[in-house]
Order: structure tokens, then sequence, then C-alpha cells
């Protein structure tokens, strides 16, 4: 079949990189092995699910339309006999530098508190902090493999009405401005999007919802 990004793992990756954000910003997140209780749960299980609620972040399989992998071959060396452990040859099945997946992630309800689009603004903040910082996704980081950037192409708002009306691709919010330095502003953390106040200003409300967060305590 075609090689795939499991959304599981994507999903992993940009919860532990939003762990580690407000974390570091001295705000109360539970750990992955000692999930929140369901009645008061922290913005990292409202986002990504807690012990029994799903969270409102889904993200789909990631797909390439390329069949093309290379299998490389590897040894694990023991390193207190400094050389190739007993059994020590693998082989895996690995995509060409530049590949490209293409997936999803659907927000159920962008709002948190009074910050109307404070969710949306999570995950780009997210995505930001991870290509600006570890850039890396699945096994085989440490042998070089597995780095990747997030880039958002298209932001959509689809409302109860739009349903209701059977508009399901609801009204596009923002688009991916294409550049040649595309690569280099992502890592720098940017996000090229169009028009490029309303990235800022989705942003800006979750900044608003965090600063409004006690330290290490309740939410707003
Ligand atoms: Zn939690």
């Amino acid at each position: 079949g075609y090689p795939f990004v499991p959304g599981s793992s994507l999903k992993g990756v940009l919860r532990s990189e939003m762990e580690r954000l407000l974390n570091g910003l001295g705000k109360h997140v539970c750990s992955p092995d000692k999930l929140c209780d369901p009645e008061k749960e922290c913005t990292v299980c409202k986002l990504f699910g807690g012990r029994e609620v799903a969270g409102s972040i889904r993200v789909r399989d990631a797909y390439t339309d390329s069949r093309r992998t290379m299998v490389r071959d590897g040894v694990r060396i023991d390193r207190k006999k400094r050389k190739a452990a007993d059994g020590g040859y693998y082989t895996m099945e690995v995509v060409p530098r530049g590949t490209k997946f293409k997936g999803r992630i659907t927000i159920e309800n962008p709002k948190l508190g009074e910050y109307r689009y404070a969710k949306l603004g999570a995950l780009l903040g997210t995505v930001r902090f991870f290509n600006a910082t570890s850039k890396s996704l699945g096994g085989g980081v440490s042998r070089g493999f597995g780095e990747v950037l997030i880039v958002p192409r298209l932001i959509r708002e689809i409302t109860a009405d739009d349903y209701l009306e059977g508009r399901y691709e609801g009204r596009e919010l923002v688009s991916l401005i294409e550049r040649d330095d595309l690569g280099e502003i992502l890592e720098r953390g940017e996000l090229p999007m169009s028009p490029d106040d309303a990235v800022d200003r989705f942003i800006g409300d979750w900044k608003g919802y965090v600063e409004a967060m006690e330290d290490g305590g309740k939410e707003p």
C-alpha cells in the first residue's frame, strides 16, 4: 500500500508539544501516565482527549500519492563490546526526503472560555512551536529519519447553519501563501498564511486564554 502518517502519531506529538509549552509557562497540565479526572480536565485533555472524553481535535491519517520507499540497512552497536550486537542488523523502510503527506485536522468548537478561536490558535501555535523546535515524528529519529515540517494549507470554518443549508465546505478563513522559501519560513516558526493577521488573531485568542489561566491551577 501507500506510506502514511497515522493520525494518532501526529496527534500524540502535538499533544506532547503542547504539554511542553504549557509546562514551560508554569501552567497546570496532567501527565500522560496520569490523566485528569473527567470532571476537571486540563486544557490538554480538553483539546486532545482525556480518560473518558474524546477531546475536540481529530487528526486523520496523512497520505502520500507516491509509493516510492527505500530500504535502509542498519546495525545496532553493543556499547560495551563496541561491535555489532548479536542479531543487531535491521532494515527499515523509509520514504525519500521531501515526500509530502496530506491530511486533515478537525477541531470541534474552536472556542475555549470566552475566547472564540482559542483552540484553533492553540493548534496553530503548537504547530509553529513544533516546526521551530523538534520537527520530528515517528521512530528512527536518532538514526536521522523522521524529520518533518507541518504546513497548514487551508483553514475552513463550518458552522451549524452551514450544515443545515448544505454548505459542507463552510467558509475559508485563511490559506497558505505559496512561497519559494517556505521551508525556511516554517523553520523560523512563521506560518505563511493569508490574511496573516488572522493567524495572529487566532493565536492571540489562545494567548489570552493561557494568560487568564492561573499558574499551576485552575482553568479560566
Ligand atoms: Zn489533563
